[in-house]
């Protein structure tokens, strides 16, 4: 006979002191592993960037723990506090409004000195837009490089582009609704009229991707304003120097 499963009250005993890095849903309340749960549920104050966004999705996992706000305004005030309180043999969850805390949003920020203190840091790996998006745009994945957002400015935003002009591998880009058709305007002056795929709402209720060349999906854009959060993955140029003529399709996931 084998050993008896452990409790699950065990389990949490296990849970050390530490900084426990928690992936959420990026859209889909179901899209959360089991480990997630458990780990928010075992300890004992969980972080957050909002904390009415997260209370949505723990109240819809019976999930009932003091949150404390941690965001790119306070990041380096609170990151001492929740430091102080995992010397003091606490467990903090670190959740962000979506996705894997620390891409493109204030999580590295705490990650990092957690790792200059010597601190014990966990990771409870979820789901990542950028992932998401990438897997399922039919650009090459074997090799890309992750820009997240363009520097707001002008001038630097252009700079990073010329950068990236020779850049081989597929570019992934993490843009607001406000801003999507101006990168895609100055991707097409500083890239040319490369393919690129836009990944809409992911795993949301108005889910769409866009595929076409850049002019094409500018034109798209004319007729259908863009509304809701957007990864855009333009091919690289070795890529873009084999691909075909292809014609902008819009299909709904
Ligand atoms: N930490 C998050 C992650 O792991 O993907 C990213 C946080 S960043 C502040 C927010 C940006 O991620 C959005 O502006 C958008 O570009 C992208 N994003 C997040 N959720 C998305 C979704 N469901 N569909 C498309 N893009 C999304």
């Amino acid at each position: 006979m084998g050993k008896p499963a452990k409790s699950k009250d065990k389990e949490v005993e296990k849970l050390v002191p530490g900084l426990y890095v928690v992936g959420t849903p990026i859209g889909n309340l179901k899209d959360i592993t089991l480990r997630a749960i458990e780990t928010l549920k075992s300890v004992d104050v969980i972080a957050c960037e909002d904390t009415r966004v997260s209370q949505k999705l723990l109240n819809h996992y019976g999930i009932s723990k003091p949150l404390i706000s941690y965001h790119e305004h306070n990041k380096e005030e609170r990151s001492r506090e929740i430091i102080r309180m995992i010397e003091k043999g606490k467990r903090v969850a670190l959740i962000s409004d979506a996705g894997m805390p620390g891409i493109s949003d204030p999580g590295f920020y705490i990650i990092r000195e957690m790792r200059r203190h010597g601190l014990q840091v966990t990771v409870i790996p979820g789901p990542t837009a950028f992932v998401a998006a990438l897997v399922v745009s039919g650009l090459p994945t074997d090799k890309f490089v992750y820009e997240g957002f363009l520097p707001r400015r002008e001038g630097r935003r252009r700079k990073r582009l010329e950068q990236l002009k020779d850049e081989p591998r597929t570019i992934v880009f993490y843009e607001s609704p406000y801003r999507v058709v101006r990168l895609l305007n100055t991707l097409l002056e500083i890239l040319g009229d490369r393919h690129v795929f836009i990944a809409r709402e992911l795993t949301k209720k108005f889910e769409q991707f866009i595929y076409g060349k850049i002019s094409e999906v500018i034109e798209h854009f004319d007729k259908q304003p863009p509304k809701g959060e957007f990864v855009v993955i333009v091919e690289g140029k070795a890529q873009w120097e084999k691909s075909s003529k292809r014609g902008v399709s819009s299909y709904d996931g």
